[in-house]
């Protein structure tokens, strides 16, 4: 909890801040609207279909007129800063040297595996968050992240020895934290300590997009006289490191591992990340572990669109060489593009760059004018991110078979393991050659897609990362990727088959199974993604760089008019902060606060979710853990007369409870006799807990359950034809009863000789649904039964009063 002084303080910031924030930018309605956001349509699975929109090739002539911005690089930075400026009116042209768009959203597929390159899970999908909220308006709500495993991170430990321990991350954060003190017994006081200091250390996170969007005078003026300090220990937690940190909380080695274990995600050595970046990490975490349903291309798939509507295009093979100036080198004004030898020049009056920052000061801007950026200083502070390599295995045979899990799987050789890592990087090229790399970092992505086993059925995959030194591969960093000699690729295979036998060793399961081998070095990255050594995350992400003067630094405008940064070097490295990098950037060319209206948006959105059902959108890890706030039962043996007749010495009991659809989307299409383990755990979780619930209420039935039955919302779509698992057909709000809605929701269609009956007609119940079907037969018939019926009634009524006088007469 942040003390009083600290809460004054902070909301004194947030009051300056929305002060410069009036002063800066203009007050305008907001870009964005929940109306635009969609159902999500159904996955395009037809590879044609996916190139027509992922692999435009570049040519003149598909160059669109007018131009209002050129963005170098279609990662996820580039294409968010294009879709939002698309989104304001404007027409852009992204530009990619690969073959595909996407940067490290991209996937490929080899012998029917599809792989993705660059996304292993993200956090903060669960309810209305931000990361929601702005995917949502970047493809106008058709991606869909699902939930990976509860416990989404797996932390093996000594794992090529008999000493061997592994360590569970889960969510939610509350059994995140139950979860960390049963695996440290002992050391409780520690686990909370850690938590506290992870909530103050991000509440005060955002100051760091603060001094990126001040004028950079105001910035350094704030910062250097130490206002933000004053209020915010902001810079108390940046300047300390992880490590130093978790020394100071335990003793317990593996409990320091533990805390500090999302390091080897970073790719920044504990010594070297600041805490605050590292409580970040795990913060991202605490709602649970998402996938991109479909795989990581689906993120490009579903923004391109988004910019082409306002007539703009992203096309591949585009290698940008360099920016071109005006005559005074002072604006940026178009980029040449080298395709098969040819140079072609393209003009905008906004040039932004997507390639790491980097790239663009060094190698498409002329010395002297790179070195003006206000970034350039930044370049002799923090070096480029580590290295790495990156192994994609094909298996062939099912998730299912396999036994595999949607988790990640942090592995580590001891708990001195910085020690360890510093080593295998120095070593000469022989003797890395003879070493076991001391971590490895390894998931099953086709367990995590729900769509996977569909789309590829008797296949999974698996991809491994492991450390590499850049060294080690420079000597062909010049030569095409096609042309590199024997030695190259005796290199690349020994240290790739060292870590696909070490997770043989850890899943053995998979080891006769391996029917696809692909191993990328530090040298693929630059070929795939426009690195220059071999780096995977832009800038490293060390306490320099996440320093306030830093940051303030590495901002959207570069100085160089006309010349915008976009990405993970604008922001921090995960497929969320490169696209807020993309926002950040959008908003400085649009001079209108982005993020601001985005928080408004997430905020309306969280407003209509309570609105239409307060029990919904909960996490399915987070459910799993929740009592269901209402349930509704009934005992249907005991109002039928005849029942005890039928079945003498039985009785029944029918209880319904909430769920969200979401929850159980991942096994929609596949068939109710084939569903998987997870699927029978959530329903049986769910249903037990409604029981437990009616066993309180009732307790004499609890010792007398013969029989229980569980139907998920998938069982109505199954049983009732259903979609959406909905019972009732139209939701029975107030839209609904309207008159300009119930006027629609009539048997005739308007479509000759087509016309619907029951619920949706007239009311959710079974008189409502038989009336339906009244009122559909009466225009059939073109007569008019509900009249028909009336007189019947009255007639009947009649007869019954002759027959049966009522007893008070
Ligand atoms: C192996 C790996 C695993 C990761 N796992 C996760 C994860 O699980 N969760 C998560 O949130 N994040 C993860 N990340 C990080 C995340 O993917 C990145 O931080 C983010 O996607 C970077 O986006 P970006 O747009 O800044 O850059 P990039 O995606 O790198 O895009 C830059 C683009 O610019 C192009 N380009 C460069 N130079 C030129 C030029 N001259 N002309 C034309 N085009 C050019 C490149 O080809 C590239 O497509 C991972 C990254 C890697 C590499």
């Amino acid at each position: 909890m942040p003390d009083l002084r600290s809460l004054a303080l902070g909301g004194l910031v947030i009051l300056l801040i929305k002060i410069l924030q009036s002063l800066l930018f203009k007050r305008r309605r907001s870009m964005f609207s929940l109306d635009s956001v969609r159902p999500p349509a159904p996955h395009v699975a037809d590879r044609k279909l996916r190139a027509k929109v992922l692999k435009q090739s570049f040519s003149p002539e598909k160059v669109p007129h007018g131009l209002d911005a050129i963005v170098i690089g279609s990662g996820i930075g580039g294409l968010s800063a294009a879709a939002l400026l698309a989104k304001a009116g404007k027409k852009v042209l992204v530009l990619e040297q690969n073959d595909q768009a996407g940067g490290c959203c991209h996937t490929f597929i080899e012998k029917g595996y599809e792989f993705d390159v660059g996304i292993h899970s993200v956090g903060e999908f669960g309810r209305t968050g931000l990361s929601r909220t702005l995917l949502d308006q970047l493809t106008d709500g058709q991606l869909e992240f699902v939930p990976i495993d509860p416990v989404y991170d797996v932390l093996k430990l000594r794992y090529l020895s008999e000493k061997s321990a592994s360590y569970d991350f889960c969510s939610p954060k509350e059994r995140w934290i139950s979860t960390l003190k049963k695996q440290f017994p002992g050391e409780e006081e520690a686990v909370d300590k850690f938590i506290r200091y992870i909530e103050e250390s991000t509440s005060f996170i955002f100051v760091f997009g603060v001094v990126k969007f001040l004028p950079l005078w105001l910035s350094k003026l704030v910062i250097k006289l130490g206002i933000i300090d004053w209020f915010t220990p902001y810079s108390k937690w940046a300047s300390r490191s992880a490590q130093s940190v978790v020394e100071e909380l335990t003793d317990n080695e593996d409990l320091r591992t533990a805390f500090t274990y999302l390091w080897a995600i970073a790719g920044v050595i504990p010594s070297d990340v600041s805490f605050n970046v590292m409580a970040l990490l795990h913060h991202h975490y605490y709602g649970g572990s998402y996938y991109p349903r479909g795989g990581a291309s689906e993120i490009p798939f579903h923004i391109i669109p988004v910019i082409e509507k306002s007539g703009g295009k992203v096309l591949v093979n585009a290698n940008v060489k360099k920016i071109v100036l005006d005559e005074s080198a002072s604006r940026a004004v178009g980029v040449v593009v080298e395709k098969d030898s040819k140079s072609f020049k393209i003009a905008a009056p906004i040039i932004i760059s997507n390639a790491n920052v980097t790239v663009t000061l060094t190698k498409l801007l002329p010395e002297k004018v790179g070195k003006r950026a206000i970034q350039y200083p930044v370049l002799s502070r923090v070096r480029p991110s580590v290295p790495c390599m990156e192994i994609f295995l094909g298996l062939n045979a099912s998730n299912e078979e396999l036994k595999l899990s949607a988790q990640n799987y942090t592995c580590v050789m001891d708990n001195n393991i910085e020690e360890l890592y510093r080593k295998y990087r120095r070593m000469p090229i022989e003797e890395a050659l003879n070493a076991e790399p001391p971590v490895i970092y390894l998931a099953f992505p086709s367990a995590k897609d729900p769509t996977h086993d569909q789309r590829h059925p008797g296949k999974a995959t698996c991809t491994i990362i492991g450390p590499a030194e850049y060294e080690w591969f420079r000597p062909w960093e010049n030569e095409s990727f096609l042309h590199r000699n024997d030695r190259y690729e005796e290199i690349k295979k020994t240290i790739g088959h060292r870590l696909i036998e070490q997770a043989c060793k850890l899943f053995p399961q998979i080891r006769d199974k391996i029917d696809l081998v692909v191993i990328r070095s530090p040298l693929s990255h630059n070929h795939y993604l426009g690195r220059t050594t071999g780096d995977i995350y832009g800038l490293y992400g060390d306490i320099e760089r996440f320093k306030l003067e830093t940051q303030a630094l590495l901002r959207p405008e570069t100085g160089i008019e006309g010349l915008f940064l976009s990405g993970q070097d604008v922001m921090t490295s995960s497929l969320l902060g490169a696209a807020i990098g993309g926002v950040f950037c959008a908003s400085k060319i649009l001079n209108r606060n982005l993020m601001n209206e985005l928080n408004g948006l997430m905020k309306e959105a969280e407003k209509r979710e309570n609105r239409s059902s307060p029990a919904r959108r909960m996490p399915i890890e987070e459910a799993l853990n929740a009592e269901p706030p209402v349930i509704y039962l009934a005992f249907p043996s005991a109002k039928d007369p005849t029942h005890d007749q039928r079945h003498p010495g039985k009785a029944t009991c029918t209880i319904i409870g909430p769920a969200e659809y979401e929850w159980f989307r991942p096994w929609e299409n596949e068939s109710f006799l084939h569903r998987n383990d997870r699927y029978e755990e959530i329903k049986k979780t769910i249903g037990h807990r409604l029981i437990e619930q009616a066993c309180k209420l009732f307790p004499q039935i609890r010792d007398n359950i013969d029989l229980v039955v569980i139907r998920s919302p998938l069982s109505h779509n199954h049983y009732l034809g259903r979609t959406t698992g909905d019972i009732y057909g139209l939701y029975g709000d107030i839209e609904r009863f309207k008159l300009e809605t119930q006027a629609l929701l009539r048997p005739e269609t308007g479509i000759e000789g087509l016309f619907l009956s029951g619920q949706d007609v007239m009311t959710s119940s079974l008189l409502g649904a038989a009336i339906g079907g009244v009122f559909c037969a009466s225009k059939i018939l073109n007569r008019n039964h509900m009249s028909e019926l009336d007189g019947l009634m009255k007639e009947a009524e009649k007869r019954e009063n002759r027959t049966w006088p009522s007893p008070a007469r």
